[in-house]
């Protein structure tokens, strides 16, 4: 056996499929991964002194109780879910090709869908790259490694993005609670080039900036896109609220259609003025008004001064982080959908967004629903939607459809 043993970021270091470590199922516990799911958790796994012992993220042969393979799979004893499949194929050379034959298909994807190069390049198991998202902005692309195995496998999926792509840019945005669980510290690096300030992307053929390295998560939500450029359709005159406007994907976007009046309210007064820059690039700045608030005491404000708008959007940070905040959580929702609907004029849309993972889209609904309720307002769902087709979602596994959104009109 060889190189499990090292830390090495030596792509050397990897296993060649004969050599690799077999780590083996408990009777019973393969027939999901046969059915298709491409995790295996800790209690399913034969977690002997060998298995335990083995270097966090290390590639094995998965195997039934009785022998038979599986497939190739990264593996980590420390977290709940402690393999993660990459090939059915137990022999699977998993190297620099094998990752650029993943991202080949994922970046096609991405050019057959989009126009221009913006966009969520992989989204982890749907695009056979667990552990793996990377966004790209044009010549930059941001990387964050979620999972143990990956991190293992970076220098060559470096290697294969610069075949791939050949990116000039690409930041490692290696923070989150995900590595955490996984053994893995948070680190922000460049791997290729760097940035001076702010980079330029278009959405919906509407120019942004985002700042990569000290935004949010990558810097920039592609999730929403489909999404903005639906309710930017309904702005066309109307008296706009964006709140938890970020760096004004939807406020800019409803302005630039036409939008008599728009106020974007968030925390942050650095995604404030990165929107208001956007907007000035748009030309709709005398139309943008940008407010550094709580969003809760915004709202109760608004309200009590009989503020009235067309359209009101809100698509706040997870409310859920956790399970145990599931019922705080949700409360949280359910007041969020009862201030903003108070405020939309009566035949005004109201857009409502959830990205908790924790929070399952019927228990959502629920709680849109009790919000209008609480609001005394009634209305129609148009639209029940989620995170746009570059963020695609491996059918094993439909929790990953981590956001949940509602149009509505009000009455
Ligand atoms: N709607 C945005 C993304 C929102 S991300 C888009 O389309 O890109 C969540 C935003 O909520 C962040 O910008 C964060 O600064 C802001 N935020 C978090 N808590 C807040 C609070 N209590 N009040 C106001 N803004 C808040």
């Amino acid at each position: 056996m060889t190189s499990h043993g090292t830390a090495s970021h030596d792509t050397a270091a990897i296993p060649t499929p004969g050599d690799r470590p077999v780590v083996a199922l408990r009777p019973g516990a393969h027939r999901r991964v046969l059915g298709g799911h491409p995790w295996v958790y800790s209690n399913e796994v034969r977690m002997d002194r060998a298995a335990k012992a083995l270097e966090p993220g290390g590639l094995v042969r998965l195997e039934t109780h009785d022998g038979r393979a599986l497939g190739t799979a990264m593996f980590n004893p420390k977290p709940l879910i402690s393999a993660r499949l990459l090939s059915r194929d137990p022999e699977a050379v998993i190297d620099r090709g094998f990752l650029a034959a993943r991202l080949a298909r994922a970046l096609a994807l991405r050019e057959h869908l989009f126009g221009a190069p913006f966009y969520r390049l992989v989204h982890a198991e749907a695009d056979g790259l667990p552990g793996t998202i990377i966004d790209r902005f044009g010549p930059a692309v941001v990387a964050q490694i979620n999972t143990a195995g990956m991190e293992r496998l970076l220098p060559d999926l470096l290697a294969a993005l610069d075949e791939v792509l050949n990116p000039e840019v690409v930041l490692l945005r290696n923070e989150g609670a995900a590595r955490t669980l996984e053994g893995l510290d948070s680190y922000t690096r460049y791997a290729k080039g760097s940035l001076d300030g702010p980079v330029e992307l278009m959405e919906n053929g509407v120019r942004f900036l985002a700042d990569l390295r000290e935004g949010q998560k990558t810097g920039w939500f592609f999730d929403q896109r489909a999404n903005r450029a639906f309710v930017a359709r309904l702005a066309e005159g109307a008296r706009v609220l964006d709140v938890y406007s970020y760096t004004g994907g939807f406020a800019v976007q409803a302005a630039v259609a036409g939008a008599a009046e728009v106020t974007a309210v968030d925390r942050s007064q650095a995604a404030l003025d990165l929107a208001a820059r956007s907007a000035a690039l748009n030309g709709v700045a005398e139309r943008c008004r940008f407010r550094r608030a709580e969003a809760f005491d915004e709202l109760q404000h608004l309200g009590e001064a009989g503020s009235r708008f067309d359209v009101v959007i809100a698509d706040p940070p997870a409310f859920v982080k956790s399970r145990k905040d599931l019922n705080q959580g949700a409360r949280a929702y359910r007041k969020l959908a009862r201030l903003t609907a108070g405020l939309v004029r009566p035949g005004g849309f109201l857009f409502l967004a959830s990205c908790s993972h924790n929070m399952e889209p019927g228990l959502f609904a629920e709680q849109v629903r009790r919000g209008l309720h609480d609001a005394g307002r009634e209305g129609r769902i148009l639209l029940a939607s989620g995170a746009a087709a570059d963020h695609p979602v491996h059918p094993a596994l439909p929790e990953s459809a981590y956001l949940k959104a509602q149009l509505l009109q009000i009455d």
